[in-house]
């Protein structure tokens, strides 16, 4: 099988050898250890700011997506300061043995903490959502209960911040209804005010509440929003070492892969001389010294020469796979009918030979963005197959195609032996065989150069069968 240009001048590249087994490079995690452990260290030192550390990133080990943790962190924190500030209410409501606002107080308190709690089980979106109800009733029970002088509603402000610093905004559902719920609460609480008025606190411990309140209101807020600013920031950064770290992969694998080809290409262009040799000296021991051999001998050299024939088969083979992408021209129209043709008129005597017929279904396209000598290897190792592993007195071969948006599918149907399900992956993968040699010739490498031709033009392969009636390739091609 020959592909494209021959490369005569295969020098190895002294640094090669060296990089094709290397190990893929490390990524810089040891930096990045030493600064976690100088953390974790810092952490043990001081068990507060461990603890703190473990509640603030509570649900967020569930969280693969970087900005999601972000939201779980700061709903975290929010509930953490929540439930210290609604602590300094309670000893209040104690100290002035206000039982009503004490118990709207430990509701709110509870809040937090099964907010906490569910973000502990992965509850992520619960524990938003129980925080954002949750904050909302309790802000206008405590508003109600405290009484006017202290403009307990005025929490309802940051009740409407927190669904932006809690979810993404792309959660749109869950944002508006963070805003509307507490613009309805603002409403509901002038209404009920006069209802509640028995229940409130005293003028004196009013206007303390109210003071107390702006204080935790601006702490809260600056807070929230350092949190938001620096987990954000901290998200961009995370983004940009993994993307990084990805790109490095990436191109590792890319290195590895084609060092990988060069290696099979270098391997296969050296092995070709000494097999070719073998194989001529083989036909011309035979040829000056065939009749002077017993016929045990001459069955000898027949094995040994086969074996060079076939040796020299797989190793234009492997070439041919290592080639594919490479000394390409720019890619041209192609008129796939001609395509067919060419092999239909290259088969014409194997194809009388057996009986056999290549029909196209439907006229093929003309199709851009595809280079004909590969296009050709495609078809042909397919059609080639339709009639090699057929047992029928007259094989029947169709082509034909769909067309798509962005794809054209094409379709190799026989009425061959067929293929078991079981191999639709493997089938692929270079050398694999259903056969051995004597039953049906071959290398077992003509399916993988279909398959990555197919994958240089971002398509794919797949074949549908049924054993003892047929097997359809089909393979798709993108249109740019
Ligand atoms: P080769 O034809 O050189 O053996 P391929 O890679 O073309 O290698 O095919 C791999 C194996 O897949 C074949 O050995 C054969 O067992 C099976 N195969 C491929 N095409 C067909 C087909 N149309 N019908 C039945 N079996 C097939």
């Amino acid at each position: 099988m020959f592909y494209g240009t021959r490369d005569t001048t295969c020098t190895l590249n002294p640094e090669f050898m060296a990089n094709a087994y290397e190990t893929p490079v490390e990524i810089d995690l040891a930096d990045k250890s030493a600064e976690y452990t100088e953390k974790v260290k810092a952490n043990e030192l001081n068990p507060i700011v461990s603890v703190y550390e473990s509640l603030l990133s509570l649900g967020t080990n569930s969280i693969l997506e970087k900005t999601q943790k972000k939201y779980i962190r700061i709903c975290n924190f929010i509930a953490i300061n929540t439930f210290a500030a609604s602590l300094v209410y309670l000893i209040l409501a104690i100290l002035w043995e206000k039982w009503y606002w004490f118990n709207s107080i430990l509701a709110l308190t509870i809040t937090c903490v099964c907010v906490l709690f569910l973000n502990g089980f992965n509850k992520t979106s619960m524990s938003r959502l129980t925080y954002m109800l949750g904050i909302n009733a309790l802000v206008l029970l405590n508003a109600l209960f405290i009484g006017p002088e202290a403009k307990g509603e005025s929490f309802f402000i940051i009740a409407i911040i927190i669904p932006f610093l809690i979810y993404d905004i792309k959660e749109i559902g869950f944002i508006a209804s963070g805003i509307i719920i507490p613009l309805v609460f603002i409403f509901a609480y002038a209404f009920v005010t006069p209802f509640f008025t028995a229940y409130n606190l005293g003028h004196e411990q009013q206007i303390l509440l109210y003071r107390i309140g702006i204080v935790i209101q601006v702490l809260l807020s600056l807070g929230a929003v350092y949190q938001f600013v620096y987990y954000s920031k901290k998200a961009e950064n995370d983004l940009d070492t993994s993307n990084q770290q990805m790109s490095l992969q990436t191109n590792e694998l890319k290195r590895s892969n084609s060092d990988l080809e060069q290696f099979a290409y270098i391997i296969s262009h050296d092995l070709k001389a000494p097999v070719r040799n073998i194989s001529s000296f083989m036909n011309l021991l035979v040829n000056k010294h065939g009749a002077g051999l017993n016929p045990e001998a001459r069955e000898f050299v027949e094995y040994s020469r086969s074996g060079a024939k076939r040796m020299e088969r797989l190793i234009d083979d492997v070439l041919a796979y290592c080639r594919i992408g490479t000394n390409l021209s720019k890619p041209t129209p192609v008129n796939l009918n001609d395509v067919v043709n060419t092999i239909r008129f290259e088969l014409h005597d194997k194809l009388t030979a057996a009986h056999g017929t290549v029909a196209i279904n439907k006229e093929l396209p003309v199709i851009s963005n595809v280079h004909s000598s590969l296009m050709y290897h495609v078809f042909q190792n397919l059609i080639t197959n339709g009639l090699k592993f057929n047992k029928t007195d007259a094989p029947e071969i169709t082509v034909s195609w769909t067309n798509s948006l962005n794809y054209y599918t094409f379709s190799v149907r026989d009425n061959g032996i067929g293929i078991s399900k079981e191999y639709s992956a493997t089938i692929f993968q270079m050398f694999k065989r259903l056969h051995n040699e004597s039953e049906y010739d071959g290398t077992g490498i003509g399916l993988a150069i279909c398959k990555k031709i197919v994958e240089y033009y971002h398509g794919e392969i797949w074949f549908e069968s049924e054993a003892g009636k047929g097997t359809t390739f089909h393979f798709t091609i993108r249109k740019f």
